[in-house]
């Protein structure tokens, strides 16, 4: 655990620099509420005028305090931030949380960075600036200016926005889910989520890490961070329109959008990702309180026929389908039903069941070897009392001595159940008010658990790849002052990748066009090589299926006269020949640099798949070949690769080799490539390959 990070988070005494005597003022608001909450530490006020605020002496400059000090607090005026920060740091002080705004937020760049530089050069991190504050309840500490420590509970929030942040703390009373901290890092102009990430993931009072964020500082960092924490993490991501995808000069850069890349980061490093605010309690709530669940049966208890299949339904569409019971666990579960009662899945111990019926399924099926996860539902019923049910739901989960497991509950009903729920809840046991809330928390569960599992895969190196090669060919091009290869160098570097590609010749005249061609064998397909013309069919010249030496003489000059028409001062460099790819599944590849996360790739089928379906999907580069693989089932249009419709599988294996590589060629050569496709790849029926017949790299500015 970092000893700096932990002093601004844990302080065992803060200075409150700007601490104020009048009760409107931020300065006064702190030093209130460090003392309303029970903080045990020391607190110094740091007042030019005053000699106490609130009971705590105060000191005009933080220099005259004559303690050791962890932390000091700043809300004084942006302007005075660098004065009180240095002297800050000649006191001593390890780290700062600094309230204060005005700063990158409105523009100033240029103090924000003088303050970081500042408190860098003392050794010191900071929290913010533009922050609420930092709020503990296992330290009873609030430091910051919401009015009110969170509903105690296992739950660390880290917020980008602080009017969030207040709103939740909040509404952690109403909605029953609990926090143990909320740290707010408005500008992370030091301090950023990732740090946080770590920090929280050794923290003994955290379980889980629910994440408001607008925009990361380093999506690499993050993402480190991330797959390195064994803590559940979830995310709500704000603002999703597209930010700094480079112009679109290829498909990738139209179909990339942040969000989307954000989407995939998160699945790669193992972050659940809310849908929105309601998703983001909801889930943190399951997160913080239970287990992950470890395999796929999930088990659900039920007297009402509805909810089951509500939840049946629910189990289905979150991808965790219900299945049915092994009979030995079912022959024990009838025990306690009705005869017309059903022990298959969902358990429904009918509306006439008791707490007994609960208790004795519960105490059976929950420990039970088979069971994964279980969920128990609950529809308020005239002979039976929620509250009792409560309890009785609770025992036989504490009895079975098993916690290994997790379990989420749902009631429906009234008030009498609004009760019983706030009383599981409070016993840590996970309730929601509609069925499948409880399902979709366990399938969360679950989904963290396998994310945790495959996120710690280190991505992707292989070794079969020449980078100086590749390298040697853009610098070639830079001499040439493009800023786009031709297909003929963006194939030779894909090729210094490890990637299959057309055999292609560059042709400077007719004859030389004629003798290629009968080398490579016909039929051969002719293209323009000129670093002007990218989309090469809009301009009028690729010519495929050119059987004979004649095919390739009208094919020269129909492509020289059309590429000429199309861009009259085109640098040419001649006409690519190359051999003709026998035709199977078109798919494309591609890759684009996010602003937040690098290199990502992109993959789905090509043609109108892509044109009109927009059917594609986005990894963050590199990847290795599992992940190559779950991109092709990600996309709708999945089961033509696999076999649609009689036809043959495809080879998936190759494609997935495929995609790695490409992966790595676009995260290793990041520092070139701003954009990149590969449109078509032709994919081979299953054992027959993979070929690359379009290649395109647009540069880097430099
Ligand atoms: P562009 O995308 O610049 O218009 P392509 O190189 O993709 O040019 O060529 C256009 C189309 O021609 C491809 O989508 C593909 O259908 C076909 N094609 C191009 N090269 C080959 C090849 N070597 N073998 C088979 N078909 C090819
Ligand atoms: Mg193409």
């Amino acid at each position: 655990m970092d000893p700096i990070i932990n002093a601004v988070l844990k302080p065992k005494s803060i200075a409150v620099i700007g601490a104020s005597t009048k009760p409107e003022k931020i300065g006064y608001k702190v030093v209130e509420n460090l003392k309303k909450s029970g903080y045990q530490g020391a607190v110094y006020p740091i007042n030019l005028e005053a000699d106490e605020i609130m009971g705590y002496k105060c000191y005009p400059n933080i220099k005259d305090v004559p303690y050791v000090i962890d932390a000091a607090v700043v809300t004084v005026p942006a302007k005075i931030v660098p004065k009180v920060v240095q002297e800050a740091g000649e006191k001593g002080v390890k780290g700062l949380s600094i309230i204060t705004s005005g700063f990158s937020e409105v523009g100033d760049h240029a103090l924000e960075d003088e303050v970081v530089r500042i408190a860098h050069e003392f050794g010191m991190r900071i929290i913010g600036p533009n922050i609420i504050g930092v709020l503990s309840n296992s330290d009873q500490m609030n430091a910051s200016f919401a009015n009110f420590l969170p509903l105690n509970g296992k739950a660390a929030l880290v917020s980008q926005s602080g009017a969030l942040l207040i709103a939740m703390d909040a509404a952690t009373y109403t909605r029953r889910v609990g926090f143990d901290k909320m740290i707010s890092i408005g500008n992370q102009a030091d301090l950023e989520v990732a740090d946080l990430i770590a920090y929280l993931n050794e923290d003994e009072n955290t379980t889980c890490i629910t994440l408001y964020i607008e925009g990361l500082k380093n999506g690499a960092r993050f993402m480190e961070e991330a797959r390195k924490c064994t803590k559940p993490i979830i995310a709500l991501k704000a603002g999703t329109s597209a930010h700094g995808a480079a112009a679109a000069a290829s498909h990738t850069g139209s179909l990339a959008g942040s969000a989307k890349v954000y989407e995939a980061a998160f699945e790669q490093c193992g972050v659940s990702q809310a849908q929105d605010l309601n998703d983001m309690f909801d889930t943190t709530l399951a997160l913080s309180l239970q287990p992950m669940m470890k395999g796929d049966n999930l088990l659900i208890i039920t007297n009402g026929g509805g909810v089951g299949v509500l939840a049946t339904d629910a189990a289905e569409k979150y991808g965790l389908p219900l299945k049915f019971a092994p009979e030995e666990l079912q022959a024990e579960l009838r025990k306690h039903m009705p005869s017309f009662g059903s022990a298959k899945n969902p358990v429904d111990i009918t509306g006439g069941a008791g707490l007994e019926g609960y208790y004795e399924c519960i105490k059976y099926a929950y420990p039970h070897t088979w069971v994964d996860g279980m969920a128990v539902l609950y529809c308020e019923t005239a002979v039976t009392d929620p509250q009792e049910i409560a309890e009785a739901i609770y025992n036989a989960i504490q009895e079975s001595g098993d916690f290994s497991k997790p379990v989420t509950v749902s009631f429906v009903g009234g008030d009498r159940c609004e009760a019983a729920m706030r009383w599981l809840i409070e016993h840590d046991i996970p309730t929601y008010n509609a069925p499948d809330l409880a399902i979709k928390a366990l399938t969360t569960l679950r989904k963290q658990e396998q994310m945790l599992q495959t996120a710690h895969n280190r991505p992707y190196k292989p070794t079969d790849v020449d980078p100086a090669k590749a390298r040697e060919i853009i610098a070639a091009a830079r001499a040439k002052g493009r800023d786009a290869l031709t297909e003929v160098d963006a194939k030779n570097v894909f090729r210094a990748y490890g990637l299959p590609v057309t055999a292609t010749e560059l042709a400077t005249s007719e004859e030389e066009a004629v003798r290629m061609a009968a080398e490579l064998g016909f039929p051969v397909v002719m293209k323009i090589v000129s670093p002007d013309i990218l989309h090469k069919s809009d301009a009028g010249a690729v010519k495929v299926n050119i059987k004979d030496e004649q095919g390739v003489r009208d094919a020269w000059k129909v492509i020289m006269e059309n590429s000429l028409k199309y861009k009259a001062d085109a640098e040419i460099d001649g006409i690519a020949v190359q051999e003709m790819a026998p035709w199977a599944t078109e798919v494309i590849v591609g890759s684009v640099n996010d602003a937040t996360f690098g290199p990502t790739l992109m993959f789905g089928l090509g043609g109108i798949f892509v044109e009109v379906m927009k059917d594609v999907t986005f990894k963050v580069a590199p990847i290795d070949i599992a992940t190559a693989m779950d991109m092709q089932s990600e996309i709708k249009s999945a089961k033509i690769l696999q076999g649609a419709r009689g036809e043959l599988p495809r080879d998936q294996k190759a494609l997935a080799n495929v995609l790695a590589h490409y992966s790595y060629m676009v995260y290793d050569l990041n520092d070139e490539i701003a954009e990149s496709d590969a449109n078509p790849v032709i994919v081979y029926e299953d054992g027959k390959g993979v070929m690359v017949v379009d290649a395109r790299i647009i540069l880097t500015k430099k």
